[in-house]
């Protein structure tokens, strides 16, 4: 039995925050004030509760964890004992295979993302909306416009793939672009 149960919706998705946060206490994301990793997969799950309407402890789990596997040194199997198999498989589908080349992980991302469950693409969603929205003219700092402006292509890319999974998260996701695009269009 996994340590903790979705028939307890808050008790489960505040295991998930409290674990993401131990796992990834030490990261930061890539702005010039090293903003707690924490805050990512945070503001994802908030996301798909306000945009998205979510109240599925599943999704959500699967939200605040969904870099652990990815980014941090936990293993699948420790997913699965804490928080079962659907947040297992579910954090499996957003993790990129890091034995790829960088390159070759955007492309599969691209290609794969019709492959996606509901939930998965939901995430997805979610998160690049998120990624996109931190990504302005200034942040992050080491990045050239030229590398900015890809991965917007990149990110609509992929959400062009999935068009149709839930329109609130598409518009959100398109509005964000955009204003990210005419910001960055400005310079
Ligand atoms: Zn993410």
């Amino acid at each position: 039995m996994p340590t903790f149960s979705p028939d307890s919706p808050a008790a489960f998705i505040l295991a998930a925050a409290d674990f993401a946060a131990r796992k990834h206490t030490a990261q930061r994301r890539r702005d010039t004030a090293k903003t707690p990793y924490i805050n990512h997969p945070v503001a994802v799950a908030a996301l798909l509760t306000r945009v998205g309407g979510m109240t599925d402890p599943i999704t959500l789990a699967a939200a605040l964890l969904h870099d652990t596997v990815e980014d941090t040194e936990t293993t699948p199997e420790e997913i699965e004992e804490h928080f079962g198999p659907d947040v297992r498989t579910l954090v499996a589908e957003v993790t990129d295979d890091k034995s790829l080349t960088k390159e070759e992980r955007k492309r599969q991302q691209i290609e794969h993302a019709p492959e996606l469950s509901h939930r998965a693409r939901l995430i997805k969603l979610a998160d690049k909306s998120c990624n996109v929205g931190d990504m302005t003219p200034t942040e992050p700092k080491d990045w050239p416009l030229v590398r900015k402006r890809e991965y917007f292509d990149w990110a609509e890319q992929v959400v062009t793939r999935i068009q149709g999974t839930h329109p609130a998260l598409e518009t959100h996701f398109r509005r964000t672009l955009q204003t990210q695009r005419a910001a960055l269009a400005d310079l």
